[in-house]
């Protein structure tokens, strides 16, 4: 499956925000956003030129980026959101929420959304008490996410639940830290989303 392998500073770099996909780095003054907040590459520090297409290709990227996924994973899911009832941009940030990586992250299970899927990859992630494998899995309402018994004292679901205090838990969810688990108590809505977003956007792009 292909994936990115670059550097993931230079995503925050681009999209000139806090992307967050580096965990415990991310909040020290080592973020590369702190030191050199500016494009990477031989033209970041020229003058920007600004398109209607170009502003809308950023804030797909900054979104596909923030959640990790490639070009066709997004579309698939953006493809679902259209299909879904509702505001087509919404559905889709809710749906990015409910991802069962993105949930790992939020529960703080892992200090990342990658290091969440390599959880999730690798088997380390129960949904009510069995193993689901597949990061694009959607949570519902009512599921219990939780790390599997004998992964709980691994060193980085330790260092990421430490380090995930500061971000706390979104609201739709309730976390047992003894027991490595969460209850989704309510999908999440648009307005968990607290990153700077404007969905509209994606959704012009997708439409031209
Ligand atoms: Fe982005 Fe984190 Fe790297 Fe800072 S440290 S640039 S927030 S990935």
């Amino acid at each position: 499956m292909a994936r990115y392998t670059d550097s993931v500073c230079r995503l925050c770099r681009r999209e000139n925000l806090k992307l967050f996909l580096k965990g415990e780095r991310c909040y020290t003054d080592k973020c590369a956003i702190e030191r050199r907040n500016y494009p990477p590459g031989q033209h970041g520090q020229g003058r920007p030129k600004f398109s209607e297409y170009s502003i809308q290709l950023r804030e797909k990227q900054k979104v596909k980026r923030m959640y990790g996924l490639m070009e066709n994973q997004f579309r698939r899911t953006f493809a679902q959101a259209a299909r879904t009832k509702g505001i087509t941009g919404e559905t889709l940030l809710v749906l990015l929420e409910r991802r069962l990586d993105n949930v790992a992250y939020r529960l703080g299970f892992a200090s990342s959304r990658a290091e969440a899927r390599t959880l999730v990859r690798h088997g380390h992630i129960l949904v009510n008490g069995k193993k689901v494998n597949i990061p694009s899995y959607f949570v519902r309402a009512g599921d219990v996410v939780s790390v599997r018994e004998r992964s709980r004292q691994l060193a980085r679901v330790l260092t990421a639940m430490e380090g995930a205090q500061r971000r706390g838990v979104p609201e739709w969810a309730e976390l047992d830290r003894d027991t490595c688990s969460g209850k989704i108590r309510l999908l999440p809505t648009r307005s968990d989303v607290t990153m700077p977003i404007n969905e509209k956007l994606i959704v012009e792009l997708y439409s031209k």
